[in-house]
């Protein structure tokens, strides 16, 4: 089976692709993907760049073009929910764009057309989860992620999300990836490590711990997919 392992930032993937060798680079639509072999399967392996587009176009291309029949996703995210301190993971269970906005037509915050507002993660992928997180004694949350094409550092932005939502965490790929593998029939999952917490002190907060949470979530996700 084709596995895609997906992330925003070259930070995010950095160290997944320590963890595999003899890993071969392929261009295409302008971005670079990794492919090598791990435990039988096929691994199709790159980071999208920022926001929905670029994560969409990724998700679409690996399935597509390279077959992957399974996506998952690793990366860092800020924190909504109080009980997420910085390092902390968070899978998603459903996910949503908080950006997405018909409102003036009468549709809900974030309504998708001929959709709906939240898109589930696959259910085996989760239980996976929490069995390597019980085997490690890890403490992973399970929670909304809400999606959009803000980088939020504003407390009252971040509350909003909050109440429409619930949200537990917010980034800026995960509920695009979620509409592409939904669409395409393609169990995926969502798995972030906390960077910062989408106040006012996000921007320095990110900058200092993207690479720590980066590697915190890629170092759960390897443990994942030992047992896939
Ligand atoms: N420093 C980068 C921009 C980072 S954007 C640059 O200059 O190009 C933040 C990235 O981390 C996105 O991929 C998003 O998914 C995630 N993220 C972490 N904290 C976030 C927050 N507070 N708001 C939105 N996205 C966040």
């Amino acid at each position: 089976m084709t596995i895609a392992i997906m992330g925003a930032m070259q930070e995010e993937i950095e160290p997944l692709l320590e963890f595999f060798t003899d890993v071969i680079i392929e261009e295409y639509g302008a971005n670079k993907y990794y492919k090598c072999r791990y435990n039988s399967h096929d691994i199709i392996l790159a980071y999208s760049k920022i926001g929905k587009v670029f994560a969409s176009l990724t998700a679409t291309t690996m399935i597509e073009k390279f077959g992957a029949k399974k996506l998952l996703f690793s990366g860092v995210a800020g924190a909504i929910s109080s009980d997420l301190k910085i390092g902390d993971l968070i899978v998603a269970t459903k996910l949503c764009q908080h950006d997405l906005d018909i409102t003036a037509f009468g549709h809900p915050s974030g309504y998708v057309p001929e959709g709906s507002i939240y898109v589930q993660s696959d259910s085996e992928l989760l239980k996976l989860s929490r069995d390597v997180a019980k085997e490690l004694g890890i403490s992973l949350k399970e929670g909304i992620i809400a999606t959009g094409d803000q980088f939020v550092a504003d407390r009252k932005r971040k509350e909003w999300i909050e109440s429409r939502f619930k949200a537990d965490a917010l980034e800026m790929e995960g509920a695009s990836v979620g509409v592409v593998c939904q669409a395409l029939g393609v169990p995926f999952f969502v798995l972030r490590a906390i960077s910062d917490s989408a106040d006012d002190d996000a921007g320095v907060d990110f900058d200092e711990f993207l690479k720590t949470s980066a590697k915190n979530s890629a170092e759960f996700l390897a443990k994942m997919l030992e047992k896939i």
